[in-house]
């Protein structure tokens, strides 16, 4: 295995080295993806950057590339310590010097990267808000060269979005500090408001924008009703073989009960939330990152700058927080533009509960109706008849002409029905009944259920009682969770979850306004049928001897990645094991054709993975 001094000769060139050049030499890919060249020119030309790119779209390269290429150090901002071993470790297996300065390290490893911090011998320092800010990174970074800053996650700057971290707010320092060195701010976060507060707090207002789509076409969309969730889970993490994905869920004892529930059911689970003994939540979330068969358990605290290429699903078993949180827990799936699923169960408890949460929350009232917008937003993805993914990006202000093909509903379209008249009668029966009642009481009075509650309140002698009678119970439920959705009633949390009408309400009672609905299915869970396993689809791409060959790949890949102790994707990522098992090189001229393998790597591994190849060829 070369040592880090090895890696110099890489750069012995650098001084003619152009983007490209370093694209294909360190990183083994032949071109440069949608904007990147762009962004990268731009930086390397010494302009200011905000760089807008969903995940997946290969954001790194765009600060990493242009660090090599520029004189100095190339400093990252990034949120989280537990990642920054990764981070670093692969940049190093592809011959970049890199490192990581923080809390975690020994006096003398901290030693000895300021001393390589000083003579010049890193190409990447990371390093934590905290530290860019501090009087003594500003002393130290004085008397060396700086390539760029980067900063990773940027989004953390904005109170807008979900993951606000108030250390960011400082960073706008480094543009007064260290005037002329570029500066390049990224996020997968989408939404106008954040982008407005990057640019501003972090004083890039001369900053050029880059912005692409933020489709993630690899990503299969999924929503269901909420019926019997563990089982509903189950087949959903069926479809999944060897393959690892997160599972999202609102409270820390329904992460600590799912996951024992799934081990109980024979699918490796392990749970992550903030409320778990810091040691034994990294410990955890190590071993996702190294195993390739993990399912994570996790509330939302788990997950931001989590860089495994390889989670191919992604499933909610509660309702986000919005649809930018939406957008961004299931955007972990897919890194790597392979074929994945994400997948989410809700129902009417969770709009009540969430409501409950704006309601009876801290926030000032103009905080709270923000947030109540926001839950519309989604729920009216979750209720959608239309195409998922048109729906999601619209949010964001992207216009997609629907039909994805690839999402449930365009899978499997729901059909609606004209539910005006049916609206006017649970609105009524709301009314009626002196909107004191939770849905379950008003849909009993709908349906006509004698019962102790509703004799004792006299409701069996009203007009609206029995009234609809036509429809099952679940067919009203589903009508209130979609009224809820549109607004036209809410849930009144100080009276016990009692349903009380909003002014719009009013409309449809004069027949003014038509609705629609969507016509819930079956619950059998038989949309998911047909629908072939993302591990299947993946493999699909390959056939046969190739299929097999891929395996035995992958099993040299975990072995040297066990060696190492790291995960295996940093060895080599699923897409870089496809292209060997498909185009079989046999020599090293060969190998370096193949999508992310570069110089350095086919030094590491090139002979080891040859082998595998050539015994698979002579029939071994
Ligand atoms: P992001 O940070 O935007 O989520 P990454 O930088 O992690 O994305 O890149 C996602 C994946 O795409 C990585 O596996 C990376 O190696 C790969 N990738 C990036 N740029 C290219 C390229 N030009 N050609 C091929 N693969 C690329
Ligand atoms: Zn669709």
């Amino acid at each position: 295995m070369p040592d880090s001094h090895d890696t110099t000769n890489l750069f012995d060139a650098r001084g003619a080295a152009n983007p490209l050049d370093i694209l294909k030499r360190v990183y083994g890919f032949s071109a440069f993806r949608g904007q990147q060249q762009s962004v990268v020119e731009h930086v390397v030309a010494g302009g200011d950057a905000v760089v807008l790119f969903p995940t997946g779209a290969g954001k790194s390269l765009c600060f990493q590339i242009p660090a090599l290429c520029r004189k100095g150090v190339g400093i990252v901002v990034s949120p989280l310590i537990a990642l920054m071993r990764d981070q670093v470790e692969a940049l190093k297996q592809v011959g970049v010097r890199a490192a990581a300065l923080n809390s975690s390290l020994t006096r003398e490893e901290a030693v000895a990267i300021r001393r390589a911090l000083s003579r010049g011998e890193l190409d990447l320092l990371y390093v934590t808000p905290e530290r860019a800010v501090t009087d003594g990174f500003a002393e130290m970074a004085a008397d060396i060269d700086i390539a760029l800053f980067a900063i990773d996650e940027a989004h953390c700057v904005s109170q807008w979005g979900h993951d606000f971290r108030p250390e960011y707010r400082g960073l706008d320092c480094l543009a007064s500090r260290f005037p002329g060195v570029p500066r390049i701010a990224l996020t997968a976060t989408a939404d106008p408001h954040t982008r407005d507060d990057i640019i501003e707090r972090l004083a890039l207002n001369g900053a050029r924008v880059f912005t692409s789509s933020f489709d993630r076409p690899n990503i299969a969309y999924e929503i269901v009703e909420r019926d019997q969730p563990r089982q509903q889970l189950l087949r959903f993490l069926s479809r999944f073989k060897d393959a690892s994905g997160i599972v999202y869920c609102l409270s820390r004892a329904k992460v600590e009960e799912t996951a024992d529930w799934l081990n109980a059911q024979g699918i490796r689970a392990l749970p992550y939330h903030a409320g778990m003994d810091r040691a034994l939540r990294d410990a955890h979330q190590d071993a996702f990152l190294k195993e390739e068969n993990l399912c994570l358990v996790a509330t939302v605290a788990f997950g931001m700058g989590i860089d495994k290429p390889d989670v191919r699903y992604v499933a909610h078993l509660d309702l986000p927080g919005s649809v930018e949180a939406y957008y961004q827990e299931t955007g972990r799936a897919g890194r790597d533009g392979l074929p994945s699923e994400v997948w989410m169960a809700y129902g009417m408890a969770d709009v009540i509960q969430r409501r409950r949460m704006i309601d009876e929350g801290g926030s000032p009232e103009e905080i709270k109706r923000i947030e109540r917008a926001k839950l519309n937003a989604l729920l009216a993805i979750c209720e959608t008849a239309g195409c998922r993914r048109q729906a999601i990006l619209a949010h964001f202000g992207e216009a997609h002409p629907g039909r994805c093909g690839h999402c449930d509903t365009c899978l499997k379209p729901v059909e609606t029905w004209d539910g005006t008249e049916a609206a006017i009668k649970a609105l009524a029966a709301v009314y009626r009944t002196g909107e004191r009642f939770g849905t379950g009481h008003v849909v009993d009075v709908l349906i006509g259920t004698v019962n102790e509650k509703t004799e004792r309140f006299g409701h069996v002698n009203m007009p609206v009682f029995g009234a609809g009678k036509e429809l099952p119970a679940r067919t009203w439920q589903s009508v209130f969770r979609q009224l809820l959705a549109l607004g036209l009633i809410s849930v009144d949390h100080a009276a016990f979850g009692a349903l009380k009408l909003e002014p719009e309400a009013r409309v449809v009672f004069r027949r003014e306004r038509q609705l629609f609905f969507r016509k819930d299915r079956p619950a059998s869970g038989k949309a998911a049928r047909g629908q072939k396993s993302a591990g299947a689809r993946q493999r699909s791409e390959l056939a046969g001897s190739d299929l097999e060959l891929f395996e035995r790949l992958r099993s040299e890949r975990l072995s040297i990645a066990r060696d190492l102790d790291v995960p295996p994707y940093v060895v080599f990522p699923d897409t870089t094991l496809i292209a060997l098992a498909k185009q079989r090189p046999r020599d090293f001229d060969d190998l370096l054709e193949i999508p992310g393998v570069g110089e350095s790597k086919r030094e590491r591994y090139g002979e080891a993975f040859l082998a595998v190849i050539d015994a698979f060829e002579d029939g071994g």
